[in-house]
């Protein structure tokens, strides 16, 4: 079956090096194997996600060589296609209206998922149709889905079985927000199902997700991509990459390094070349292989960025 595979930024900030190596994972698994590659916008926080982000981080991607395939998707563009689904779960009488503020969801339980979000206590799991109606009169709810008593497990086709228990490690989840927006979850599996991505390389922040996703996949009959999870990179003093610190972005990088040098520090960092030196998009296509991919967190050096 032949591969279509995507990138899928959220664009609240400048894409850092750490994404530009996941877009870059994501296009070299695609494109070595003749696949297609998509690119879609994941802004469907508009406000923390302003149009002029989007356009850099296409900028960003043509400026590596990165192609893709069909006119990139934009989720702000999308809720009409996300209401459908949302409906249909609802069908099923899996939601519920969640009326907890974000500060008392903080206060109930200490976060302990690897995304940083706390696994929800259920206070509103089972609300009387008077309560619901009672808090309706002050204040808007998130809807959330109710998770199965059940274990989902999935092999991650780079770190290998992943699995988690729903009540316990993940807990019922927010699929549509309080002002209405939907969740990234929810989002993310309509659009690769309809976009017929088969393949999802993305950072291994998002492995836990992805139980929750593949939940989501069984209620709305979809089938399920590959999933391959890339190690994060980390700057020389040991911090995660992050868009908001602006750092590694290609302004900067792109002052000091050719393209084919920045290319080549992705790739030696992540492991497809043995040593640090410029490499062209073709080479890269030709020499890819997940054999070579680290598992382990980067750090990157701190001598390979002064140049
Ligand atoms: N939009 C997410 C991010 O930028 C990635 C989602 C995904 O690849 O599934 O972190």
């Amino acid at each position: 079956m032949s591969v279509t595979g995507r990138f899928a930024p959220t664009p609240s900030g400048r894409l850092h090096l750490g994404n530009l190596l996941c877009a870059l994972i994501a296009y070299l698994s695609a494109r070595s194997r003749d696949g297609r590659f998509l690119l879609r916008i994941e802004d469907l926080d508009v406000p923390r996600c302003p149009v002029s982000l989007a356009r850099e981080a296409m900028a960003d991607l043509s400026y590596l060589g990165i192609t893709w395939d069909e006119t990139p998707l934009f989720q702000s563009e999308r809720s009409d296609i996300y209401l459908k689904y949302f409906e249909h779960i609802k069908k099923q009488g899996l939601l519920y209206p969640c009326f907890c503020s974000r500060a008392q969801l903080h206060a109930a339980l200490a976060p302990n998922r690897g995304d940083n979000t706390a696994v929800y206590p259920g206070t509103c799991a089972n609300l009387s149709p008077l309560e619901i109606a009672e808090k309706m009169k002050s204040r808007r709810p998130a809807m959330r889905l109710r998770v199965p008593d059940e274990t989902i497990a999935f092999t991650d086709s780079h770190y290998g079985l992943y699995s988690e228990y729903l009540p316990k490690d993940c807990g019922d989840f927010i699929i549509q927000r309080s002002d209405g927006i939907f969740a990234y979850q929810l989002a993310v599996v309509v659009d690769d199902a309809l976009s017929g991505v088969n393949e999802v390389v993305r950072g291994c922040d998002i492995l836990s997700s992805t139980p929750r996703q593949i939940y989501l996949q069984r209620l709305l009959a979809f089938s399920t991509p590959t999933y391959a999870h890339i190690p994060l990179l980390e700057s020389p003093d040991g911090r995660r990459l992050a868009k908001r610190s602006g750092d590694l972005d290609l302004t900067q990088l792109s002052k000091r390094f050719s393209r084919d040098e920045i290319l080549g520090i992705l790739a030696f960092s992540i492991g497809l070349l043995p040593e640090n030196r410029p490499a062209a998009m073709e080479e890269l296509i030709r020499i890819f292989d997940w054999k070579n991919v680290k598992t382990e967190d980067i750090r990157l050096p701190a001598g390979i960025l002064t140049g």
